[in-house]
């Protein structure tokens, strides 16, 4: 069977060989006569799994043992939460940068449990663009600063470090994976798994062990970071059959070369697709090249009339999802770590071939 190349901006294709494995083991995990889904979390099976996906993790990214990584629920959504009621015990306002609407609504939720600060946000002309940090209020006296790496929706990414004496609080939900990361340069990371990691509702989250203690004592446990950690993730039963899958899917990069390989596949990918919209006057992207997303590329069409046929022909073409988020318009391609050369070649031929019959 050729599967047709898959642009969702998430829940997002995920690496052939992961889901064959899955379906391969689906009936009876390593011989247990089980599937994964059915075992209890407290069997050492499941938790030398979980662990192992932790190990996995922590090789890929270089994680520290001064950060604990933790398997969490409810989405990143759930994160925007979570922030203010780990890290605004000590009632300091809550900074953020707003990049774009998933910034927005972190800072909105924020807003539920105190003062939010917005130190920065991006232009709204065109292209849109991240203000330098020399023009942005200072959050040092700040609970956190946090910021969006990657805006899934906007295709807007920052590609340097803001820096703050206020812990740095990020939400890469679309970008972790995508690259090497200094992790050390942040305090805490967080991503929802359905783009780069695996499937809709876990949530990864990568927190700095040092902030433990400046909790808001209304704070759930099921949201509080360091009791979580003390559980090792299974403070509940945790979602065993999504970190499982997370596990092989880092597998799967460790096999590919690791996040080095990655970002030079990664970078090609968006190279070749930026450079065949700026090569025409018929496609267009709303972003300054130097804040362009890796990850997610909205383009527009000349004429937004024929943005139904274009979705339609490309369809046809087995080019699936390309339509921009509904409140942006126009199209967008997320070309995630499982997204192959191969299928932004196609989209590019596609994109020409569609331009030469109806411009
Ligand atoms: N943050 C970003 C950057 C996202 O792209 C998304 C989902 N597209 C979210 C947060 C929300 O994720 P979830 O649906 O897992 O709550």
């Amino acid at each position: 069977m050729t599967r047709p190349f898959n642009f969702c901006a998430g829940p997002a294709v995920l690496p052939e060989a992961v889901l064959e494995r899955a379906a391969q083991e689906m009936l009876d995990w390593h011989g247990t006569g089980m599937s994964f889904m059915e075992m209890s979390h407290r069997s050492s099976e499941v938790v030398a799994t979980v662990e192992a996906a932790e190990a996995s993790l922590r090789r890929l990214l270089g994680i520290s043992d001064e950060y604990a990584v933790l398997f969490a629920q409810g989405g990143a959504s759930s994160q925007f939460a979570a922030v203010p009621l780990n890290l605004g015990g000590g009632g300091k306002p809550f900074s953020y940068v707003n990049t774009g609407q998933w910034s927005a609504k972190a800072m909105a939720e924020a807003k539920r449990y105190g003062e939010v600060l917005e130190v920065a946000a991006a232009c709204k002309e065109l292209p849109r663009a991240i203000p330098e940090q020399d023009a942005w209020l200072s959050a040092d006296d700040s609970a956190y600063l946090h910021f969006t790496p990657n805006e899934t929706i906007d295709g807007i990414e920052f590609h340097w470090m803001p820096e703050s004496k206020a812990p740095i609080v990020a939400d890469m939900s679309s970008t972790l994976l995508s690259r090497p990361l200094a992790v050390d340069d942040f305090d805490v990371i967080y991503a929802g798994a359905q783009k780069n990691i695996g499937p809709a509702g876990l949530v990864i989250l990568i927190v700095r062990r040092e902030l433990y203690g400046r909790a808001h004592s209304s704070c759930p446990s099921m949201m509080n970071w360091e009791v979580t950690d003390k559980a090792g993730s299974m403070l509940n039963t945790p979602p065993t059959y999504s970190i499982y899958l997370a596990g092989l899917v880092f597998e799967w990069l460790e096999a590919q070369g690791g996040l080095a390989a990655m970002a030079e596949r990664n970078r090609k990918k968006a190279t070749s697709l930026y450079a065949a919209i700026d090569g025409s006057e018929f496609y267009g992207n709303p972003v300054a090249v130097a804040d362009r997303s890796w990850m997610n590329v909205p383009f527009t069409l000349a004429d937004a009339e024929l943005d139904k046929v274009f979705l339609s022909k490309a369809d046809a073409a087995g080019l699936l999802n390309l339509k921009g988020h509904r409140s942006v318009g126009g199209m967008r391609a997320s070309i995630y770590n499982a997204i192959p050369q191969a299928a932004v070649d196609a989209l590019i031929e596609f994109m020409q071939d569609f331009e030469r019959e109806h411009a």
